[in-house]
């Protein structure tokens, strides 16, 4: 049997996983990342994280044939490098290299967001597709491109930013310097701020979501407008229809250009799963060049959740490697 490191590097945590070459997750872990530090400092506490899932295990190490390995921001995947990460203070940063000399094996770096996208695609909710893509609803709105079970990164490794894609001309403005973004209409955050707006808006004192958020606008999350929705209310039944509008046309933009198999929603939003899906799958009709019959698209939840980036990382690491 073959083992892989799959690391999950981000700005407050790396989570690390050790996975046969089955895909299953023998062994985990968290560590703090300490963020700011020198890239090489870092490697080491990750590569010490990485030697101690394998002992744990009681893995032989010869075993183990590569590590994977997951970033937030500008990612040169060619040369193992992060050119730039806010989160985690880096420019040029040769993790992949630093932590080869560490571990001794070969090291691969993707894109955080691509790399869980591969994760789904391979052991998640993606399973039975070859082309799929995941549609990140959190804080932003990020996800990655599967086409033919490979991760679609654009050139440079710098495209498939599908948050940036916008849906309306001159709209919102984005946390990226550009207006009317897909995330600035279809991420939590974006949601939140609707409902908040609605909530301030006339009609909107008497929602049930004042009520839930103990009358405090800055208490409202996602959660707040779907629990409001499912208990009826009309206010946050506007929001979450319109938010689910947005949605549909950011979604529609992808599948026009991509055709995926699949499209796979993952993020705090979509934890409210059938709610989610049974209102945006009619709002597609229309949407889809040519329907949905014909190269038809199936729509779901992602499944993995916070495991995505190890399991994509060290997924990473086997089609690299080819051992299999
Ligand atoms: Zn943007």
């Amino acid at each position: 049997m073959n083992y892989f490191l799959g690391l999950d590097l981000g700005g407050t945590t790396v989570k690390g996983g050790l996975l046969d070459q089955d895909g299953h997750i023998i062994a985990k872990s968290e560590i703090p990342t300490g963020a700011g530090r020198p890239c090489g400092q870092v490697a080491a506490d990750i590569a010490e994280q990485g030697k101690k899932l394998i002992d744990g295990a009681g893995v032989p190490a010869d075993c183990v044939r590569a590590a994977g390995i997951c970033s937030p921001g500008t990612i040169n995947t060619e040369k193992g490098e992060v050119v730039f990460s806010g989160n985690l203070g880096w420019h040029c940063a040769p993790i992949s290299g630093e932590l080869e000399k560490c571990l001794g094996i070969p090291v691969f770096l993707g894109n955080d967001a691509n790399v869980a996208a591969l994760g789904e695609a391979r052991y998640g909710s993606g399973r039975n597709y070859r082309d799929s893509i995941l549609i990140t609803l959190g804080t932003g709105v990020g996800g990655g491109i599967i086409m033919g079970g490979r991760i679609f990164e654009g050139g440079r490794s710098a495209g498939a930013e599908i948050g940036h894609m916008a849906i309306v001309c001159g709209g919102e403005p984005c946390t990226c310097g550009r207006r009317g973004c897909f995330e600035a209409y279809a991420s939590a955050t974006a949601l939140i701020g609707q409902a908040r707006a609605a909530m301030s808006a006339p009609g909107g004192a008497d929602s049930l979501m004042w009520k839930l958020c103990g009358g405090d606008p800055d208490a409202v999350c996602g959660k707040t407008v779907t629990d409001a929705v499912t208990a009826g209310d009309k206010t946050a039944e506007q929001v979450w229809d319109r938010y689910l509008d947005y949605l549909a046309e950011g979604t529609a933009n992808l599948i026009n250009i991509f055709r995926p198999e699949a499209v796979l929603y993952g993020g705090g939003v979509s934890k409210a799963g059938s709610l989610l899906l049974d209102r945006l799958v009619p709002k597609f009709e229309g949407l889809i060049f040519g329907g949905n019959d014909y190269a038809h698209v199936d729509f779901g939840i992602a499944a993995l959740g916070n495991d995505a980036g190890i399991c994509g990382a060290a997924a990473m690491a086997m089609d690299h490697t080819g051992v299999l």
